[in-house]
């Protein structure tokens, strides 16, 4: 037993990765939490390192090339990076689960998705496989699959990208996680199957009562769902705050930027795709971070000392936090 104040407690990690080009810290000096029953967003361009922060979370970062090298990711009190892969086994897809960006990446194309999902129960739960069996039908079922008894019979190549994106949340689902790590999920579907996930998955949320921690580049579906955001620039954290404090006042210059190229409400239509090409300017490389402020090169509000150091985090009250010399 423990008294963790928070369900995740990331605090300062480092997951760097060693290749011949060099040491690309993908996340440096990463510090988040997030509690139980909250919707938290992570939000960022591609290779800001989002997707290594969860696979970190997760321990599922290829080892080499790439290694936490810092920092502790507290689950629930427990340092995650200290446990045996054995220990972290019983922890992964079943007290935190994940939904990757592409679905056959957790879906095996040998096996049918009954199998798959009841597997879950009789490995997790230890049900037996009748009752495993029809726990996964009511899974399918409860992430809207039409016909259930018949698609549980399937194979997840006969599925369509949207059903796909389904039986890979029933599976998430499948043991009740106290925490479920979404990422992208949503980028590879058209925009009315994508609303109709982000609908099923908060649908879920209040069902299983799972704490969500979902990444995306997409600040329009964070604003419905999210109750705070983490803005990722360059391996580091930039900007976080409620929801509200970042969408009526955000004070780092990217997250000015990322707000912008999002079209006012009822412009676009729901959950419209933005990809933030406003933006000037390319991500850095992170084998070839310029010196200070990673931002420095695109940013329209630098200031000579941008360019020579780094700023650190600065508190503006009620959880805001700014990394940016302007404050
Ligand atoms: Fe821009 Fe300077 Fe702030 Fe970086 S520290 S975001 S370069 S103003």
């Amino acid at each position: 037993m423990n008294h963790h104040p928070h369900l995740l407690d990331v605090q300062r990690l480092k997951t760097y990765f060693y290749t011949f080009e060099g040491v690309a810290k993908a996340v440096d000096d990463v510090s988040f939490y997030l509690d139980k029953g909250e919707t938290l967003g992570l939000v960022g361009e591609s290779g800001c390192g989002k997707t290594v922060t969860a696979l970190s979370v997760m321990r599922l970062i290829p080892e080499p090339p790439g290694k936490i090298v810092h920092g502790k990711i507290l689950f629930d009190g427990v340092n995650l990076p200290d446990l045996t892969m054995r220990q972290m086994r019983a922890i992964r897809g079943k007290r935190i689960s994940m939904i990757f960006q592409e679905p056959m990446a957790s879906l095996n194309p040998v096996f049918t998705i009954g199998d798959q999902i009841s597997e879950m129960f009789v490995l997790h739960q230890r049900l037996g496989k009748k009752e495993s069996w029809e726990r996964a039908v009511e899974m399918l079922r409860m992430v809207q699959i039409p016909s259930p008894e018949k698609r549980v019979h399937e194979y997840p190549h006969q599925l369509s990208g949207g059903m796909q994106q389904r039986a890979m949340i029933a599976m998430a689902l499948s043991c009740n996680p106290e925490i479920l790590i979404a990422d992208e999920p949503s980028t590879a579907l058209d925009v009315t199957i994508q609303a109709q996930i982000i609908d099923l998955m908060m649908q879920l949320k209040k069902d299983f009562d799972a704490a969500i921690m979902l990444i995306t580049h997409d600040l329009g579906v964070i604003a419905e769902i999210a109750q705070r955001i983490v803005v990722m620039y360059a391996g580091k954290v930039v900007e976080e705050g409620q929801i509200l404090a970042i969408f009526e006042d955000p004070r780092h210059p990217y997250t000015r930027g990322l707000l912008k190229s999002i079209p006012k409400l009822g412009e676009r239509s729901r959950y419209g795709r933005q990809r933030l090409k406003e933006i000037a300017g390319i991500v850095p490389s992170l084998y070839e971070l310029p010196p200070g402020c990673s931002f420095y090169p695109r940013c329209p509000e630098a200031m000579a000392i941008c360019q020579e150091k780094g700023p650190e985090l600065t508190e503006l009250g009620g959880g805001h936090r700014v990394r940016c010399w302007l404050y």
